[in-house]
């Protein structure tokens, strides 16, 4: 018997009425684990009801007693970390420890949201003009959504989540529905913490409920996560309706290699960047960009790296590598590989065909390097989002620069070199929003933000860090004046800044 997973509003599991169902697959194993149900704009309808409701006390709630919950939930995440990440693994298939390092990462957002008081602490002018004060303090907007990937069921919801509930929104989460049960999971642990039922509620399922979310009028912001055509058609509806919104896209992320990197060094990165969590990540280094000088040593040395992955189900002693999330996906990243081929790159570790004894249904595609790929090459254009690292090879710094420029994402880009002045350049002149230094997947920490250029962020606004609170507030500026009463000298015809 599999179970049905069904949404979560106004605090309690709600099931769909006649909602069409599809099934979650654990991708190691090729079985059906669980049916999820898919939503309808009824059901959106009853999660803003909830949540509109919620929103008005939770909004009037005190900023310690808003932070005593997220504590509490800070405790239970870390209590169930164990079990947390071993539903992850299941569902989407990544290494138990992975998963524990992706919640590791949301628990960093939950840690900074705790300091709410702090962060929410307005301006204050003093005697701004004579006997005037000027200050001004940030609201929360009221209901707002997340609508998040695959890749990342734990840590992108955390990006949003705890920092709009903070702020004192009420958050509606629309997980993907390839690994939907971690949403159940943080909805019962922000029970167990205290949060007043509806202001975390779950509504699973596709376009149907994406775009009832977009176009409720209920509904004051969208964070969206996920493939680029995606974030921009959400950014463009949501934004019509006259919502705030953070589209964050798809990616190509470059990995520079210089002649005077370390180049054993400059390898486990590439490699761990390129095939962790199967490539599947958004901060991934899917492209070596290398000096002609080093270019063979280094693909020498990444060929090794590849083949000395342990590939194996997510959950097993050992594994450095999991599956990919579908049978589809898999299919579609081996057709990748082929076409580079075909079009004259040189496969120089194929990953196609990969059989895990005990594991023969899964999903799995071994790592891949291909060399000697150009700009239009497939294998250069699509975001693959599995284990394959594409090596393009440039004569220098300036070379490698105008690759990355050229490319229509901007989400993550790193140099492995040994200048500091090199370095300097590099992050000057790259077109990316965050970029490591010697350092392979520069992901921000908490307190900073996250967010790329071009076509992998749709929005004004980064998520999580300060960027998150501006995005989940809206300020009002205060000009006050008491007088004494017998000193009132009457009103002026013109502006005066005395
Ligand atoms: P996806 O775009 O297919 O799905 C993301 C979400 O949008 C899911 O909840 C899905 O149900 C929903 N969705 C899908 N198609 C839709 C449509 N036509 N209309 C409305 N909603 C729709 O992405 P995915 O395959 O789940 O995740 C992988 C992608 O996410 C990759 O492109 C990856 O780079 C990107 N990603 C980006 C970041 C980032 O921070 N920039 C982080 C993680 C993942």
């Amino acid at each position: 018997m599999t179970t049905t997973i069904t949404h979560w509003i106004g605090g309690a599991p709600t099931a769909s009425d006649g909602a069409r169902t599809q099934p979650v697959d654990n991708p190691a194993t090729g079985e059906v684990i669980a049916h999820l149900q898919l939503g309808t704009a009824e059901d959106v309808d009853a999660a803003v009801a909830a949540a509109q409701r919620a929103a008005q006390a939770w909004g009037q709630t005190s900023l310690s007693k808003r932070s005593a919950v997220l504590f509490r939930f800070r405790e239970l995440l870390e209590a169930n970390i164990d079990e947390l990440a071993l539903l992850v693994s299941h569902e989407h298939g990544k290494v138990v420890s992975d998963a524990k390092g992706e919640i590791g990462r949301g628990l960093e957002v939950v840690e900074f949201a705790c300091g709410i008081p702090q962060l929410l602490k307005g301006e204050y002018s003093s005697q701004a003009a004579t006997g005037i004060d000027v200050y001004s303090m940030r609201e929360p907007l009221g209901v707002v959504a997340g609508i998040t990937p695959f890749n990342f069921p734990v840590m992108v919801p955390l990006w949003m989540a705890p920092v709009a509930i903070a702020t004192g929104n009420a958050f509606i989460l629309k997980p993907s529905e390839r690994d939907p049960s971690a949403a159940m999971f943080l909805a019962r642990l922000w029970q167990e913490a205290g949060l007043p039922d509806g202001v975390f509620s779950v509504v699973h399922g596709d376009k149907t409920v994406v775009d009832a979310l977009l176009d409720h009028p209920g509904v004051d912001a969208i964070s969206f996560v996920g493939s680029t055509p995606v974030a921009r058609a959400i950014h463009a509806r949501a934004t019509a309706q006259g919502k705030r919104v953070q589209a964050l896209g798809g990616a190509k992320n470059h990995g520079v290699v210089l002649a005077d990197a370390d180049l054993d060094d400059a390898a486990d990165h590439l490699a761990a960047a390129a095939y962790g969590a199967a490539g599947e990540r958004c901060m991934a280094l899917s492209v070596a960009v290398v000096e002609e000088a080093v270019a063979d040593a280094l693909v020498e040395r990444l060929a090794e790296r590849a083949r000395g992955v342990r590939v194996n189900a997510g959950d097993q002693e050992g594994t450095d590598m999991g599956p990919v999330i579908t049978a589809e996906a898999k299919e579609r990243i081996e057709g990748i590989i082929t076409s580079a081929e075909q079009e004259g790159a040189e496969l120089v570790v194929d990953g196609r065909g990969c059989i895990v004894p005990g594991f023969e249904s899964g999903y799995f595609v071994g790592p891949t390097v291909i060399d000697r790929v150009r700009p239009e090459h497939t294998a250069y254009v699509e975001e693959i989002f599995g284990p394959v690292l594409d090596v393009v090879r440039v004569k220098d710094l300036a070379e490698a620069i105008e690759v990355i420029n050229a490319n229509p994402y901007g989400n993550g880009t790193a140099v492995f070199t040994a200048s500091g002045e090199a370095a300097r350049t590099f992050q000057r002149q790259v077109h990316v929003g965050m970029i490591g230094v010697n350092v392979p997947v520069p992901v921000p920490v908490a307190w900073h933000s996250f967010g790329g250029w071009k076509d992998s962020l749709f929005g004004e606004s980064h998520i999580y860090g300060p960027e998150g609170i501006h995005f989940y507030t809206r300020a009002k500026v205060i000009t006050q004046r008491w007088p004494r009463r017998d000193d009132l000298a009457g009103a002026s015809f013109h502006f005066s800044g005395d």
